[in-house]
């Protein structure tokens, strides 16, 4: 039987489908929003939709952006002589975080997994290698202290070993099989400075 209109139990359905948001926080978030200003429902709905048409990929490190060129790669502050090669855009905002990093990045949108399936050419590899034809000194690769992180960092080592430019691994220290957003800040710095050439 259908408690709810049908309207609300649709909107129940599609809260729950958002990854973290069980049954119950879809039926409390639901009759949130409907107790919410017209207005600020509006704002909410708007936000979603503006996001998704119009964030895209940095031309240069596939960062999500809603430029050509994301904001760090259009700086001129920056040291675009050195590359940390992360998984994702989550990984990349860790390391913002600690305002400490002056490099650029290069976003993977994956990790190598032998077993899921999923090889060099499903992420963003081939437009690190392309990148690296311009002046590059170093690329220090931030991939996660997962298996497949460290598959990762082992084929980006080799691949680029004979360009000759040098390639930096961060510091274990990191958990093992953590997800870098979730380490704080002094780790993250710690890892970065600790880093050594493979
Ligand atoms: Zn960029």
């Amino acid at each position: 039987m259908d408690y709810y209109s049908s309207q609300i139990t649709k909107l129940i359905e599609e809260l729950s489908k958002l990854p973290g948001v069980g049954a119950k926080s879809a039926q409390r978030l639901a009759f949130h929003i409907i107790n919410m200003p017209k207005e600020q429902v509006e704002e909410l709905a708007g936000a979603m939709t503006g996001a998704k048409n119009n964030v895209r990929y940095c031309k240069e490190c596939f960062t999500l952006t809603d430029q050509e060129l994301c904001p760090i790669c259009s700086s001129d502050r920056r040291n675009h002589k050195t590359i940390m090669v992360v998984e994702n855009t989550r990984d990349l905002a860790a390391y913002e975080k600690t305002g400490k990093y002056e490099g650029v990045y290069h976003v993977l949108h994956g990790a190598i997994s032998p077993m899921l399936g999923i090889g060099p050419g499903d992420i963003k590899l081939k437009e690190l290698m392309q990148r690296l034809q311009s002046e590059v000194e170093e690329v220090i690769i931030a991939t996660n202290s997962s298996l497949e992180g460290e598959t990762t960092a082992m084929y980006i080592s080799k691949l680029i070993k004979p360009t000759g430019i040098k390639v930096t691994r961060i510091a274990s220290g990191v958990p093992v099989g953590g997800d870098l957003e979730y380490i704080d800040e002094v780790t993250l710095l710690r890892a970065l400075e600790g880093r050594t050439e493979l």
